[in-house]
């Protein structure tokens, strides 16, 4: 028999990536199988923030917002090489929320942070501020900050180090099938390779209930719905080193951000979609996202401009509210049938929340794990 594994993760996206480093710090034996690159799914599609989420408050979702914005601060201190923190600016538009309605929420906001090295938010005059950016009607805004990340770098650096911590890491290789025997998995890869652990993780994202239904053989518990994000990248539309949260019409929020020097990123629509493969910006996501940003903006911006796009696809857990109310927080399923072998499932997520989501992950394995007694680490460890 080939080597056995203490936790073999299907899927090295951030949370496969997350989990396959806080397990590997607790000298367990862990193994990860990727069917592509490293973080090349939703992980590198993401809108690159590390981010409380603002307009979760909106759906009551405290809980959500405080882990977030505390794993921010944590974030900003182990991966600090690509993590910045940027400025928002949200200009106010007086047919949306109310100015107090904003106050509140950026209030809230900031006290969930609770003591944080990112600047509080404030109320600014738009023309002193930002004064080229936006149409001059808008003129009463609110600033705050959140950090902007290299998401698919977030994925690799995990991944590293939990290679240096003795993980194996197996790379464009797809699990194909696997089979629960009396006191282990055998996990069969595309090219035959069968790899044998205790516990299975199936971190696979979008595809979760696929590889539940065609490769693990069991039904799913939780229903997921599949919604697609796209972003359109132009070249940089403004000098000033700001972001812009716009709110729309239809209540939904898009970003402006400043990307990578050169370029602005613009994002994100969202469209129910029922296949996890080869999302695609459709030309209605491309017509909203530019009639978003030519409602506010001086620059105006035409298809033209756009140099690249990308989609994403959400695996928002299913409770039948609007796309953009379904919550963004994580949940396991964790199936103990034969206790020798369990499986778990890690079921939505955002990247701001993976390295606590590991951490849950480890304590709800703990009965089942060689080692009981280790601690968490991964908060203070630099990535
Ligand atoms: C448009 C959009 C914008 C977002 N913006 C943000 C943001 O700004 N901030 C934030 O915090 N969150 C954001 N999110 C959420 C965040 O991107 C996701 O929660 C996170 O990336 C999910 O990671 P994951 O590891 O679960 O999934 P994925 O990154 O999709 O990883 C799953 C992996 O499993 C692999 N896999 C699947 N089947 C198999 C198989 N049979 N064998 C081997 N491997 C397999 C896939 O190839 C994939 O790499 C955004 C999401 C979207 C869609």
């Amino acid at each position: 028999m080939s080597d056995l594994y203490d936790i073999l993760i299907i899927g090295a996206g951030i949370n496969g990536a997350g989990i396959a480093r806080d397990a590997s710090g607790r000298n367990l034996k862990v193994c990860v199988v990727e069917q592509n690159d490293i973080g090349s799914a939703t992980s590198s599609w993401s809108t690159k923030l590390i981010h409380g989420g603002l307009r979760y408050l909106e759906n009551y979702e405290f809980r959500l917002v405080r882990e977030s914005l505390k794993e921010r601060e944590i974030i900003k201190k182990i991966a600090k090489d690509i993590v910045k923190p940027i400025p928002f600016i949200i200009p106010h538009t007086p047919s949306q929320r109310s100015i107090w309605i904003i106050k509140f929420g950026l209030f809230l906001y900031d006290l969930l942070g609770g003591k944080s090295s990112i600047p509080k938010s404030k109320k600014i005059s738009i023309s002193s501020e930002i004064p080229n950016i936006l149409k001059d009607n808008f003129k009463i805004g609110f600033k705050y900050y959140d950090l902007q990340v290299d998401d698919k770098k977030l994925v690799e650096l995990n991944i590293n180090d939990a290679k240096k911590r003795g993980a194996t890491i197996i790379e464009n290789k797809k699990v194909k099938e696997v089979f629960r025997q009396s006191e282990t998995w055998s996990i069969k890869l595309e090219n035959n390779t069968i790899l044998n652990s205790k516990i299975l993780i199936n971190a696979t994202g979008p595809w979760i209930n696929d590889v539940l239904k065609n490769i693990i053989k069991l039904k799913n518990k939780k229903s997921i719905r599949l919604v697609k994000g796209s972003h359109i990248i132009t070249n940089k539309l403004y000098k000033e080193d700001y972001a812009l949260t716009l709110q729309n019409n239809d209540n939904r929020i898009v970003f402006v951000i400043p990307y990578k020097k050169k370029y602005t990123l613009i994002g994100t629509t969202e469209k129910e979609v029922f296949s996890p493969d080869n999302p695609k910006i459709d030309k209605d996501e491309i017509d909203y996202l530019i009639k978003t940003v030519n409602h506010f903006l001086k620059k105006q911006v035409n298809k033209k401009d756009i140099i690249d796009t990308y989609s994403g696809i959400r695996p928002l857990i299913e409770d039948f509210k609007e796309a953009s109310k379904v919550t963004r927080d994580y949940a396991f399923d964790l199936n103990t049938k034969n206790k020798n072998t369990p499986l778990l499932s890690i079921y939505g997520g955002k990247l701001t929340t993976y390295r606590k989501l590991s951490e849950k992950v480890m304590s709800s394995l703990k009965p089942f794990l060689p080692i009981k007694n280790s601690k968490n680490w991964t908060d203070t460890k630099v990535l």
